[in-house]
Protein backbone atom coordinates (compact mmCIF):
# COMPACT_ATOMS: atom_id res chain seq x y z
CA UNK A 1 0.00 0.00 0.00
CA UNK A 2 1.50 3.50 -0.89
CA UNK A 3 -0.25 5.03 1.91
CA UNK A 4 -2.57 4.81 5.09
CA UNK A 5 -3.98 8.26 4.49
CA UNK A 6 -4.29 11.11 2.45
CA UNK A 7 -2.74 14.72 3.34
CA UNK A 8 -5.96 16.57 4.57
CA UNK A 9 -6.86 14.13 7.22
CA UNK A 10 -5.10 13.84 10.00
CA UNK A 11 -6.18 15.07 13.33
CA UNK A 12 -5.05 15.13 16.84
CA UNK A 13 -7.14 11.98 17.25
CA UNK A 14 -4.78 10.72 15.95
CA UNK A 15 -1.81 11.18 17.42
CA UNK A 16 0.72 7.90 17.85
CA UNK A 17 -0.27 6.47 15.17
CA UNK A 18 1.96 5.19 12.73
CA UNK A 19 1.34 6.38 8.97
CA UNK A 20 2.37 6.52 5.68
CA UNK A 21 1.58 9.46 3.19
CA UNK A 22 2.07 10.48 -0.12
CA UNK A 23 2.14 13.42 -2.11
CA UNK A 24 4.54 16.21 -3.68
CA UNK A 25 7.14 18.48 -2.05
CA UNK A 26 5.31 21.86 -1.64
CA UNK A 27 7.88 23.53 0.27
CA UNK A 28 10.68 22.84 2.66
CA UNK A 29 13.01 24.64 5.36
CA UNK A 30 15.73 23.82 7.26
CA UNK A 31 15.81 25.28 10.90
CA UNK A 32 18.69 24.62 12.59
CA UNK A 33 18.33 20.88 13.85
CA UNK A 34 14.90 20.39 12.18
CA UNK A 35 13.83 20.14 8.34
CA UNK A 36 9.89 20.95 7.91
CA UNK A 37 8.23 19.78 4.43
CA UNK A 38 4.95 20.13 3.55
CA UNK A 39 3.35 17.24 1.93
CA UNK A 40 0.57 17.82 -0.73
CA UNK A 41 -2.10 16.13 -2.47
CA UNK A 42 -5.03 17.03 -3.79
CA UNK A 43 -6.80 16.58 -0.28
CA UNK A 44 -4.75 19.36 1.36
CA UNK A 45 -0.96 19.38 2.73
CA UNK A 46 0.31 17.63 5.69
CA UNK A 47 3.39 19.13 7.87
CA UNK A 48 6.79 16.47 7.87
CA UNK A 49 9.73 16.85 10.85
CA UNK A 50 13.01 15.35 10.20
CA UNK A 51 15.06 15.41 13.52
CA UNK A 52 19.42 15.79 12.91
CA UNK A 53 19.74 15.06 16.46
CA UNK A 54 17.68 12.04 16.20
CA UNK A 55 18.26 10.34 12.26
CA UNK A 56 20.77 12.64 10.80
CA UNK A 57 20.68 10.38 7.64
CA UNK A 58 16.82 10.57 7.20
CA UNK A 59 17.21 14.56 7.67
CA UNK A 60 20.22 14.68 5.07
CA UNK A 61 17.90 13.46 2.46
CA UNK A 62 15.40 15.51 3.27
CA UNK A 63 17.26 18.71 2.95
CA UNK A 64 18.32 17.11 -0.65
CA UNK A 65 14.03 17.14 -1.46
CA UNK A 66 13.27 20.00 -3.94
CA UNK A 67 9.84 21.76 -4.52
CA UNK A 68 7.20 18.86 -6.56
CA UNK A 69 9.15 15.96 -6.13
CA UNK A 70 7.32 13.35 -5.47
CA UNK A 71 7.70 11.43 -2.15
CA UNK A 72 6.41 8.50 0.04
CA UNK A 73 6.97 9.24 4.37
CA UNK A 74 6.11 6.68 7.29
CA UNK A 75 5.92 8.14 10.68
CA UNK A 76 4.16 8.42 13.63
CA UNK A 77 1.60 11.41 14.01
CA UNK A 78 2.88 14.11 16.43
CA UNK A 79 1.19 17.02 18.24
CA UNK A 80 2.55 20.60 17.02
CA UNK A 81 4.13 22.71 19.21
CA UNK A 82 3.28 25.50 16.54
CA UNK A 83 -0.29 25.13 15.51
CA UNK A 84 -1.83 26.28 12.38
CA UNK A 85 -4.54 27.58 12.59
CA UNK A 86 -5.20 28.22 8.54
CA UNK A 87 -5.17 24.35 7.90
CA UNK A 88 -7.16 21.40 8.98
CA UNK A 89 -4.36 19.22 9.72
CA UNK A 90 -2.41 22.14 11.35
CA UNK A 91 -2.33 20.75 14.82
CA UNK A 92 -0.76 17.65 14.02
CA UNK A 93 3.28 17.06 11.94
CA UNK A 94 4.30 13.26 11.17
CA UNK A 95 7.98 12.28 12.46
CA UNK A 96 8.95 10.58 9.30
CA UNK A 97 11.23 7.42 10.16
CA UNK A 98 11.68 6.35 6.50
CA UNK A 99 11.59 8.39 3.29
CA UNK A 100 11.40 7.35 -0.09
CA UNK A 101 11.72 9.18 -3.00
CA UNK A 102 9.43 8.01 -5.74
CA UNK A 103 10.17 10.64 -8.30
CA UNK A 104 12.56 13.61 -8.60
CA UNK A 105 11.07 16.74 -10.23
CA UNK A 106 12.45 19.39 -12.24
CA UNK A 107 11.75 23.23 -10.87
CA UNK A 108 8.47 23.70 -12.34
CA UNK A 109 8.04 27.04 -14.80
CA UNK A 110 5.56 28.72 -11.81
CA UNK A 111 4.54 28.76 -8.19
CA UNK A 112 2.36 26.18 -7.49
CA UNK A 113 0.74 28.49 -5.02
CA UNK A 114 -2.96 30.22 -4.65
CA UNK A 115 -1.32 33.71 -6.01
CA UNK A 116 1.56 32.20 -8.60
CA UNK A 117 4.15 33.99 -10.62
CA UNK A 118 3.62 32.41 -13.95
CA UNK A 119 1.68 34.46 -16.62
CA UNK A 120 -1.20 33.38 -18.62
CA UNK A 121 0.52 31.50 -21.38
CA UNK A 122 3.16 29.77 -19.72
CA UNK A 123 0.48 28.42 -17.23
CA UNK A 124 -1.46 27.01 -20.38
CA UNK A 125 1.35 25.68 -21.63
CA UNK A 126 2.34 23.80 -18.47
CA UNK A 127 -1.72 23.06 -17.62
CA UNK A 128 -0.45 20.09 -15.81
CA UNK A 129 1.28 22.16 -13.14
CA UNK A 130 -1.66 24.96 -12.95
CA UNK A 131 -4.10 22.01 -12.28
CA UNK A 132 -2.02 21.40 -9.22
CA UNK A 133 -2.75 24.45 -7.90
CA UNK A 134 -5.84 25.28 -5.19
CA UNK A 135 -8.21 27.72 -7.27
CA UNK A 136 -8.04 25.74 -10.30
CA UNK A 137 -8.31 22.20 -8.02
CA UNK A 138 -11.73 23.97 -6.49
CA UNK A 139 -13.29 24.99 -9.93
CA UNK A 140 -12.71 21.05 -11.53
CA UNK A 141 -14.20 20.17 -7.95
CA UNK A 142 -17.10 22.70 -8.09
CA UNK A 143 -17.42 21.31 -11.70
CA UNK A 144 -18.36 17.47 -10.67
CA UNK A 145 -20.40 18.58 -7.91
CA UNK A 146 -22.73 20.72 -10.76
CA UNK A 147 -22.57 17.66 -12.73
CA UNK A 148 -23.48 15.14 -9.93
CA UNK A 149 -26.13 17.33 -8.98
CA UNK A 150 -27.24 17.95 -12.40
CA UNK A 151 -27.53 13.83 -12.67
CA UNK A 152 -28.95 13.37 -9.97
CA UNK A 153 -32.13 15.87 -10.16
CA UNK A 154 -31.97 14.56 -13.40
CA UNK A 155 -32.39 10.82 -12.38
CA UNK A 156 -35.27 12.17 -9.85
CA UNK A 157 -37.37 12.74 -12.70
CA UNK A 158 -36.83 9.57 -14.77
CA UNK A 159 -34.60 11.29 -17.15
CA UNK A 160 -32.58 8.70 -18.72
CA UNK A 161 -28.86 9.74 -20.17
CA UNK A 162 -28.02 9.04 -23.65
CA UNK A 163 -25.20 9.41 -25.62
CA UNK A 164 -25.28 10.56 -29.07
CA UNK A 165 -22.38 10.20 -31.94
CA UNK A 166 -19.70 12.74 -32.09
CA UNK A 167 -19.27 11.30 -35.75
CA UNK A 168 -22.78 12.96 -37.70
CA UNK A 169 -23.67 14.77 -40.72
CA UNK A 170 -23.74 18.86 -39.87
CA UNK A 171 -26.59 20.08 -37.40
CA UNK A 172 -27.39 23.85 -38.16
CA UNK A 173 -26.76 25.58 -35.10
CA UNK A 174 -25.70 28.96 -36.49
CA UNK A 175 -22.02 28.20 -36.36
CA UNK A 176 -19.53 26.86 -38.49
CA UNK A 177 -19.09 23.07 -38.04
CA UNK A 178 -15.54 21.29 -37.51
CA UNK A 179 -15.60 17.95 -39.96
CA UNK A 180 -13.40 15.08 -40.52
CA UNK A 181 -12.43 13.50 -43.36
CA UNK A 182 -13.44 9.94 -43.68
CA UNK A 183 -11.20 7.52 -44.69
CA UNK A 184 -12.97 4.43 -45.14
CA UNK A 185 -15.62 6.85 -47.75
CA UNK A 186 -13.54 8.41 -49.23
CA UNK A 187 -14.12 11.83 -50.67
CA UNK A 188 -16.84 12.45 -47.49
CA UNK A 189 -16.61 13.87 -44.40
CA UNK A 190 -18.55 13.45 -40.78
CA UNK A 191 -19.04 16.93 -39.25
CA UNK A 192 -18.74 16.98 -34.93
CA UNK A 193 -22.26 18.30 -33.42
CA UNK A 194 -23.19 21.71 -32.62
CA UNK A 195 -25.52 20.18 -30.50
CA UNK A 196 -26.89 16.81 -30.61
CA UNK A 197 -30.44 18.63 -31.81
CA UNK A 198 -31.68 16.43 -34.11
CA UNK A 199 -30.64 12.87 -32.40
CA UNK A 200 -32.73 14.06 -29.18
CA UNK A 201 -35.39 14.96 -31.52
CA UNK A 202 -35.02 11.20 -32.77
CA UNK A 203 -34.95 9.83 -29.47
CA UNK A 204 -39.02 11.26 -28.83
CA UNK A 205 -39.33 9.69 -31.75
CA UNK A 206 -37.88 6.30 -30.53
CA UNK A 207 -40.09 6.85 -27.28
CA UNK A 208 -37.64 7.92 -24.84
CA UNK A 209 -39.77 10.90 -23.72
CA UNK A 210 -37.37 12.45 -20.97
CA UNK A 211 -33.63 12.36 -22.00
CA UNK A 212 -30.75 14.30 -20.87
CA UNK A 213 -26.61 14.28 -21.82
CA UNK A 214 -23.76 16.10 -20.07
CA UNK A 215 -22.36 16.14 -23.70
CA UNK A 216 -19.24 18.10 -25.93
CA UNK A 217 -20.23 20.32 -28.41
CA UNK A 218 -18.35 21.53 -31.09
CA UNK A 219 -18.69 24.82 -32.99
CA UNK A 220 -16.31 26.61 -35.21
CA UNK A 221 -16.47 30.43 -33.74
CA UNK A 222 -14.56 33.18 -33.26
CA UNK A 223 -13.90 33.13 -29.08
CA UNK A 224 -14.31 34.91 -26.75
CA UNK A 225 -13.35 34.57 -22.65
CA UNK A 226 -16.90 32.62 -22.45
CA UNK A 227 -16.85 30.40 -25.55
CA UNK A 228 -14.18 27.45 -26.75
CA UNK A 229 -14.07 25.59 -29.81
CA UNK A 230 -15.27 22.55 -27.82
CA UNK A 231 -18.24 23.17 -24.66
CA UNK A 232 -20.08 20.95 -22.75
CA UNK A 233 -23.96 21.27 -23.12
CA UNK A 234 -26.95 19.62 -20.18
CA UNK A 235 -28.84 19.10 -23.12
CA UNK A 236 -32.56 17.82 -22.46
CA UNK A 237 -35.62 16.71 -24.29
CA UNK A 238 -38.79 15.96 -23.17
CA UNK A 239 -42.17 14.51 -25.21
CA UNK A 240 -45.57 14.96 -24.65
CA UNK A 241 -45.11 18.90 -23.31
CA UNK A 242 -45.97 22.71 -23.43
CA UNK A 243 -43.21 24.85 -22.68
CA UNK A 244 -44.73 25.71 -19.97
CA UNK A 245 -43.82 21.95 -18.47
CA UNK A 246 -40.45 22.68 -19.74
CA UNK A 247 -39.96 25.60 -17.92
CA UNK A 248 -40.64 24.46 -14.66
CA UNK A 249 -38.59 21.08 -15.05
CA UNK A 250 -35.68 23.03 -15.88
CA UNK A 251 -36.28 26.26 -13.32
CA UNK A 252 -36.24 23.26 -10.64
CA UNK A 253 -32.82 21.56 -11.91
CA UNK A 254 -31.24 25.82 -11.61
CA UNK A 255 -33.11 26.27 -8.25
CA UNK A 256 -31.71 22.45 -7.40
CA UNK A 257 -28.02 23.49 -8.60
CA UNK A 258 -28.22 26.66 -6.69
CA UNK A 259 -29.18 24.93 -3.68
CA UNK A 260 -27.06 22.03 -3.42
CA UNK A 261 -23.84 23.92 -4.80
CA UNK A 262 -23.87 27.37 -3.50
CA UNK A 263 -26.75 26.65 -0.48
CA UNK A 264 -28.89 29.98 -2.28
CA UNK A 265 -32.44 29.00 -2.12
CA UNK A 266 -34.95 31.07 -4.37
CA UNK A 267 -38.51 31.43 -2.62
CA UNK A 268 -40.05 32.59 -5.85
CA UNK A 269 -40.68 31.70 -9.34
CA UNK A 270 -37.92 33.12 -12.52
CA UNK A 271 -39.34 36.46 -13.11
CA UNK A 272 -40.48 35.67 -17.26
CA UNK A 273 -40.07 38.88 -19.76
CA UNK A 274 -40.49 38.68 -23.43
CA UNK A 275 -37.98 39.13 -25.95
CA UNK A 276 -39.79 41.89 -27.54
CA UNK A 277 -40.02 43.80 -23.93
CA UNK A 278 -36.30 42.62 -23.11
CA UNK A 279 -35.57 44.33 -26.13
CA UNK A 280 -37.21 47.41 -25.39
CA UNK A 281 -36.63 47.43 -21.69
CA UNK A 282 -32.94 46.87 -21.89
CA UNK A 283 -31.15 46.09 -25.42
CA UNK A 284 -30.28 43.04 -25.03
CA UNK A 285 -32.32 39.65 -25.04
CA UNK A 286 -30.19 38.81 -21.96
CA UNK A 287 -30.89 41.77 -19.38
CA UNK A 288 -28.57 41.57 -16.21
CA UNK A 289 -31.98 42.84 -13.53
CA UNK A 290 -29.07 43.12 -10.82
CA UNK A 291 -29.97 46.66 -11.58
CA UNK A 292 -32.55 49.37 -13.00
CA UNK A 293 -31.50 51.98 -15.48
CA UNK A 294 -33.95 50.91 -17.80
CA UNK A 295 -34.14 52.64 -21.41
CA UNK A 296 -36.43 55.42 -21.67
CA UNK A 297 -37.94 56.07 -25.40
CA UNK A 298 -37.86 59.59 -25.96
CA UNK A 299 -39.17 59.94 -29.33
CA UNK A 300 -41.91 62.32 -28.44
CA UNK A 301 -40.91 64.61 -26.00
CA UNK A 302 -37.14 65.25 -28.09
CA UNK A 303 -38.15 65.28 -32.01
CA UNK A 304 -39.63 68.52 -33.91
CA UNK A 305 -37.01 70.79 -31.81
CA UNK A 306 -34.65 71.57 -34.67
CA UNK A 307 -32.54 69.08 -33.40
CA UNK A 308 -31.13 67.34 -36.18
CA UNK A 309 -29.85 64.21 -34.75
CA UNK A 310 -32.64 63.63 -32.96
CA UNK A 311 -34.94 64.43 -35.24
CA UNK A 312 -33.35 61.94 -37.91
CA UNK A 313 -33.24 59.04 -35.74
CA UNK A 314 -35.45 56.49 -35.63
CA UNK A 315 -35.24 55.90 -31.98
CA UNK A 316 -34.32 58.13 -28.74
CA UNK A 317 -33.04 56.20 -25.64
CA UNK A 318 -32.37 57.58 -22.08
CA UNK A 319 -30.80 55.99 -19.16
CA UNK A 320 -30.79 57.89 -15.66
CA UNK A 321 -27.37 57.18 -13.94
CA UNK A 322 -27.95 57.54 -10.28
CA UNK A 323 -26.13 60.15 -8.49
CA UNK A 324 -23.94 61.15 -11.34
CA UNK A 325 -24.72 64.69 -11.83
CA UNK A 326 -21.41 65.58 -10.41
CA UNK A 327 -19.46 63.85 -13.11
CA UNK A 328 -16.52 66.24 -14.75
CA UNK A 329 -15.83 67.23 -18.48
CA UNK A 330 -13.52 64.59 -18.38
CA UNK A 331 -15.69 61.68 -17.27
CA UNK A 332 -17.64 62.85 -19.67
CA UNK A 333 -15.80 63.34 -22.67
CA UNK A 334 -14.28 59.29 -21.57
CA UNK A 335 -17.70 58.42 -21.51
CA UNK A 336 -18.23 59.64 -24.68
CA UNK A 337 -15.03 58.18 -26.65
CA UNK A 338 -16.02 55.23 -24.92
CA UNK A 339 -19.70 55.02 -27.25
CA UNK A 340 -17.65 56.11 -30.10
CA UNK A 341 -15.35 53.20 -30.12
CA UNK A 342 -16.01 51.09 -32.91
CA UNK A 343 -16.88 48.19 -31.28
CA UNK A 344 -20.02 50.50 -29.79
CA UNK A 345 -19.90 52.74 -32.92
CA UNK A 346 -21.98 55.16 -31.27
CA UNK A 347 -21.97 58.60 -33.54
CA UNK A 348 -22.25 60.77 -30.31
CA UNK A 349 -23.36 60.78 -26.62
CA UNK A 350 -25.47 63.24 -24.72
CA UNK A 351 -26.11 64.44 -21.11
CA UNK A 352 -27.97 65.62 -18.89
CA UNK A 353 -27.34 66.77 -15.59
CA UNK A 354 -29.64 67.33 -12.97
CA UNK A 355 -28.16 69.73 -10.80
CA UNK A 356 -28.93 70.15 -6.68
CA UNK A 357 -30.38 72.94 -7.34
CA UNK A 358 -33.18 72.22 -9.72
CA UNK A 359 -31.27 73.58 -12.51
CA UNK A 360 -30.37 70.93 -15.97
CA UNK A 361 -27.01 71.02 -17.63
CA UNK A 362 -27.00 69.86 -20.71
CA UNK A 363 -24.81 69.21 -24.32
CA UNK A 364 -27.80 70.48 -26.17
CA UNK A 365 -28.74 73.50 -24.08
CA UNK A 366 -29.16 75.46 -27.56
CA UNK A 367 -32.23 73.26 -28.78
CA UNK A 368 -33.58 72.65 -25.43
CA UNK A 369 -34.92 74.93 -22.48
CA UNK A 370 -34.98 74.06 -19.18
CA UNK A 371 -38.76 73.41 -18.91
CA UNK A 372 -38.01 71.02 -21.86
CA UNK A 373 -34.91 68.93 -19.78
CA UNK A 374 -37.79 68.82 -17.06
CA UNK A 375 -39.82 67.00 -18.94
CA UNK A 376 -37.11 64.68 -19.86
CA UNK A 377 -36.45 64.12 -16.32
CA UNK A 378 -39.88 63.18 -15.85
CA UNK A 379 -39.73 60.37 -18.16
CA UNK A 380 -36.66 58.92 -17.17
CA UNK A 381 -36.83 59.15 -13.41
CA UNK A 382 -34.57 61.12 -13.08
CA UNK A 383 -34.37 62.94 -9.50
CA UNK A 384 -31.74 66.15 -8.59
CA UNK A 385 -27.95 64.52 -8.72
CA UNK A 386 -28.81 62.41 -11.31
CA UNK A 387 -27.41 62.23 -15.05
CA UNK A 388 -28.84 61.15 -17.93
CA UNK A 389 -27.84 59.58 -20.80
CA UNK A 390 -29.62 59.70 -24.19
CA UNK A 391 -28.32 57.69 -27.41
CA UNK A 392 -30.07 58.00 -30.85
CA UNK A 393 -29.80 55.89 -33.92
CA UNK A 394 -31.47 52.99 -36.01
CA UNK A 395 -33.44 51.21 -33.83
CA UNK A 396 -31.79 47.61 -33.56
CA UNK A 397 -28.26 49.50 -33.72
CA UNK A 398 -29.09 52.90 -30.80
CA UNK A 399 -30.36 49.77 -28.80
CA UNK A 400 -27.36 47.36 -28.41
CA UNK A 401 -25.37 50.47 -28.42
CA UNK A 402 -27.26 51.25 -24.93
CA UNK A 403 -27.34 48.12 -23.57
CA UNK A 404 -23.43 48.39 -23.98
CA UNK A 405 -24.22 51.41 -22.37
CA UNK A 406 -25.57 50.21 -19.12
CA UNK A 407 -23.63 47.60 -18.58
CA UNK A 408 -20.45 49.75 -18.78
CA UNK A 409 -22.24 52.20 -16.39
CA UNK A 410 -23.17 49.05 -13.97
CA UNK A 411 -20.34 48.15 -14.11
CA UNK A 412 -18.44 51.51 -13.41
CA UNK A 413 -21.02 52.58 -10.62
CA UNK A 414 -20.63 48.94 -8.62
CA UNK A 415 -24.29 47.70 -9.45
CA UNK A 416 -23.60 44.24 -10.18
CA UNK A 417 -23.00 42.53 -7.50
CA UNK A 418 -21.18 38.77 -8.12
CA UNK A 419 -22.85 37.35 -5.10
CA UNK A 420 -26.19 38.38 -6.58
CA UNK A 421 -27.83 35.92 -8.59
CA UNK A 422 -30.75 37.32 -10.90
CA UNK A 423 -32.07 34.38 -13.51
CA UNK A 424 -34.42 35.82 -15.96
CA UNK A 425 -36.96 33.67 -18.91
CA UNK A 426 -36.92 35.40 -21.78
CA UNK A 427 -39.25 34.23 -23.78
CA UNK A 428 -41.16 34.53 -27.45
CA UNK A 429 -37.93 35.40 -29.54
CA UNK A 430 -38.98 35.56 -33.03
CA UNK A 431 -38.99 32.56 -35.37
CA UNK A 432 -36.69 34.43 -37.67
CA UNK A 433 -33.81 36.86 -38.09
CA UNK A 434 -33.57 39.21 -40.90
CA UNK A 435 -29.15 38.63 -41.92
CA UNK A 436 -28.50 41.79 -44.37
CA UNK A 437 -25.31 40.51 -45.75
CA UNK A 438 -27.31 37.30 -47.25
CA UNK A 439 -30.71 38.90 -47.90
CA UNK A 440 -32.35 36.35 -46.05
CA UNK A 441 -33.79 35.05 -43.11
CA UNK A 442 -31.94 32.45 -40.60
CA UNK A 443 -33.43 31.02 -38.03
CA UNK A 444 -32.77 32.42 -34.68
CA UNK A 445 -32.88 29.60 -32.82
CA UNK A 446 -32.37 26.51 -35.21
CA UNK A 447 -34.35 25.29 -38.02
CA UNK A 448 -36.64 22.99 -35.89
CA UNK A 449 -37.95 25.16 -33.42
CA UNK A 450 -41.92 25.54 -33.50
CA UNK A 451 -43.59 28.68 -34.46
CA UNK A 452 -46.20 30.04 -32.47
CA UNK A 453 -49.39 28.77 -33.70
CA UNK A 454 -51.02 32.07 -33.42
CA UNK A 455 -48.87 33.61 -35.05
CA UNK A 456 -48.76 30.82 -37.69
CA UNK A 457 -50.71 32.85 -40.80
CA UNK A 458 -47.82 35.45 -40.93
CA UNK A 459 -46.00 32.87 -42.09
CA UNK A 460 -46.41 33.82 -45.19
CA UNK A 461 -47.59 37.61 -45.15
CA UNK A 462 -44.65 38.75 -42.83
CA UNK A 463 -42.38 35.84 -41.85
CA UNK A 464 -40.17 38.19 -39.93
CA UNK A 465 -43.12 39.17 -37.13
CA UNK A 466 -43.76 35.69 -36.09
CA UNK A 467 -42.75 34.40 -32.58
CA UNK A 468 -41.54 31.23 -31.68
CA UNK A 469 -42.08 29.15 -28.46
CA UNK A 470 -38.55 29.48 -27.91
CA UNK A 471 -36.82 30.73 -24.31
CA UNK A 472 -33.68 31.40 -22.76
CA UNK A 473 -32.66 31.18 -19.84
CA UNK A 474 -30.13 34.30 -18.27
CA UNK A 475 -28.97 35.13 -15.04
CA UNK A 476 -26.49 38.09 -14.94
CA UNK A 477 -27.08 39.13 -17.98
CA UNK A 478 -25.34 35.97 -19.07
CA UNK A 479 -27.31 33.37 -21.39
CA UNK A 480 -26.90 30.26 -19.48
CA UNK A 481 -29.43 28.28 -21.32
CA UNK A 482 -31.98 27.73 -24.58
CA UNK A 483 -34.52 25.49 -25.96
CA UNK A 484 -37.76 25.59 -27.68
CA UNK A 485 -41.06 23.71 -28.22
CA UNK A 486 -40.48 21.93 -31.56
CA UNK A 487 -41.70 21.38 -35.34
CA UNK A 488 -43.42 17.64 -34.96
CA UNK A 489 -44.94 17.86 -38.29
CA UNK A 490 -43.45 17.24 -41.36
CA UNK A 491 -44.81 19.81 -43.73
CA UNK A 492 -44.63 22.80 -41.10
CA UNK A 493 -41.20 21.54 -41.27
CA UNK A 494 -40.21 21.54 -44.88
CA UNK A 495 -42.52 25.03 -45.13
CA UNK A 496 -39.82 26.19 -42.58
CA UNK A 497 -36.91 24.89 -44.59
CA UNK A 498 -38.09 26.81 -47.42
CA UNK A 499 -38.56 29.88 -45.21
CA UNK A 500 -34.78 29.47 -44.90
CA UNK A 501 -34.22 28.95 -48.45
CA UNK A 502 -33.05 25.43 -48.51
CA UNK A 503 -34.62 24.10 -52.03
CA UNK A 504 -36.44 20.64 -51.65
CA UNK A 505 -33.74 18.59 -52.74
CA UNK A 506 -31.22 20.39 -50.30
CA UNK A 507 -33.53 20.15 -47.65
CA UNK A 508 -34.03 16.16 -48.10
CA UNK A 509 -30.68 16.07 -49.03
CA UNK A 510 -29.91 17.45 -45.20
CA UNK A 511 -32.52 16.68 -42.63
CA UNK A 512 -34.44 14.01 -44.95
CA UNK A 513 -33.79 11.29 -42.05
CA UNK A 514 -35.63 14.01 -39.76
CA UNK A 515 -38.85 14.37 -41.58
CA UNK A 516 -38.99 11.00 -42.47
CA UNK A 517 -39.15 9.80 -38.91
CA UNK A 518 -41.87 12.60 -38.17
CA UNK A 519 -43.75 10.34 -40.73
CA UNK A 520 -43.42 7.31 -38.43
CA UNK A 521 -45.34 8.98 -35.40
CA UNK A 522 -43.65 11.72 -33.88
CA UNK A 523 -45.05 12.95 -30.56
CA UNK A 524 -45.41 16.55 -29.48
CA UNK A 525 -41.79 17.40 -27.82
CA UNK A 526 -39.51 20.38 -26.98
CA UNK A 527 -36.29 20.46 -24.92
CA UNK A 528 -33.55 23.03 -23.67
CA UNK A 529 -29.91 22.72 -23.36
CA UNK A 530 -27.96 24.72 -20.84
CA UNK A 531 -24.48 25.74 -20.87
CA UNK A 532 -22.59 23.96 -18.81
CA UNK A 533 -19.11 25.61 -18.36
CA UNK A 534 -21.03 28.63 -18.51
CA UNK A 535 -22.99 27.72 -15.24
CA UNK A 536 -20.10 26.43 -13.48
CA UNK A 537 -18.33 30.08 -14.18
CA UNK A 538 -21.37 31.75 -12.81
CA UNK A 539 -21.46 29.46 -9.89
CA UNK A 540 -17.75 29.89 -9.22
CA UNK A 541 -18.35 34.03 -9.84
CA UNK A 542 -15.53 33.96 -12.63
CA UNK A 543 -16.05 35.30 -16.43
CA UNK A 544 -14.00 32.95 -17.86
CA UNK A 545 -15.42 29.43 -18.72
CA UNK A 546 -11.51 28.55 -19.25
CA UNK A 547 -10.98 28.76 -15.42
CA UNK A 548 -13.61 25.53 -14.96
CA UNK A 549 -12.39 23.02 -18.12
CA UNK A 550 -9.41 21.12 -17.33
CA UNK A 551 -7.73 21.55 -21.30
CA UNK A 552 -9.12 24.55 -22.87
CA UNK A 553 -8.21 26.04 -25.58
CA UNK A 554 -6.74 29.98 -25.89
CA UNK A 555 -8.32 32.74 -27.70
CA UNK A 556 -7.04 31.36 -31.10
CA UNK A 557 -8.06 28.15 -30.71
CA UNK A 558 -5.13 26.41 -30.00
CA UNK A 559 -4.06 24.17 -27.22
CA UNK A 560 -0.77 25.67 -26.45
CA UNK A 561 0.03 22.47 -24.19
CA UNK A 562 0.18 19.72 -26.80
CA UNK A 563 0.30 21.98 -29.73
CA UNK A 564 -2.76 21.53 -30.97
CA UNK A 565 -4.03 22.14 -33.84
CA UNK A 566 -0.90 21.06 -36.18
CA UNK A 567 0.07 19.73 -39.13
CA UNK A 568 -0.52 15.50 -40.46
CA UNK A 569 1.72 13.87 -41.69
CA UNK A 570 2.21 13.28 -45.70
CA UNK A 571 0.98 10.18 -45.15
CA UNK A 572 -2.03 10.58 -43.03
CA UNK A 573 -3.64 12.86 -45.79
CA UNK A 574 -2.74 10.47 -48.84
CA UNK A 575 -4.46 7.61 -46.72
CA UNK A 576 -7.43 10.46 -46.55
CA UNK A 577 -6.93 11.00 -49.95
CA UNK A 578 -6.61 14.82 -49.35
CA UNK A 579 -4.21 17.11 -51.08
CA UNK A 580 -3.60 20.73 -49.41
CA UNK A 581 -4.68 24.18 -51.51
CA UNK A 582 -1.45 26.20 -51.00
CA UNK A 583 -0.09 24.61 -47.81
CA UNK A 584 1.70 27.15 -45.99
CA UNK A 585 2.15 25.97 -42.70
CA UNK A 586 3.40 27.90 -39.45
CA UNK A 587 5.82 27.19 -37.85
N1 LIG B 1 -29.70 22.61 -29.46
C1 LIG B 1 -30.02 23.86 -28.86
C2 LIG B 1 -28.73 24.64 -28.58
O1 LIG B 1 -27.67 24.06 -28.55
C3 LIG B 1 -30.77 23.76 -27.59
C4 LIG B 1 -32.15 23.25 -27.75
O2 LIG B 1 -32.89 23.77 -28.58
O3 LIG B 1 -32.51 22.33 -27.00
O4 LIG B 1 -28.78 25.81 -28.34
Amino acid sequence: MYRTHKNGELRLANKGEKVTLCGWVQKSRDLGGLTFVDLRDRYGITQLVFNMDTNAELCEKARTLGREFVIQAEGVVAERENKNKNIPTGEIEIDVTQLTILKEAKLPPFTIEDETDGGEELRMQYRFLDLRRNPLKNNLLLRNKVSLETRKYMDSLEFIEIETPYLIKSTPEGARDFVVPSRMNEGEFYALPQSPQTFKQLLMVSGYDRYYQIVKCFRDEDLRADRQPEFTQIDCEMAFVEQEDILQTFEGLVKHLFKTVKDIEFEHDFPRMTYAEAMKRYGSDKPDIRFGMEFNEMNKLVQGKGFQVFDSAELIIGITAKDCAGYSRKQLDKLTKWVQRPQIGAKGLIYVKCNEDGTYKSSVDKFYNQEELAKWAELCQAEKGDLILVLSGETDKVRTQMNELRLHMGNELGLRNPNEFKPLWVLDFPLLEWDEETKRYHAMHHPFTSPKPEDMDLIDTDPGKVRANAYDLAINGVEVGGGSIRIHDKSVQSRMFDLLGFTKEEAEAQFGFLMNAFEYGAPPHGGIAFGFDRLCSIFGGSDSIRDYIAFPKNNSGRDVMIDAPSPIAEEQLKELNLRLREVEVKG
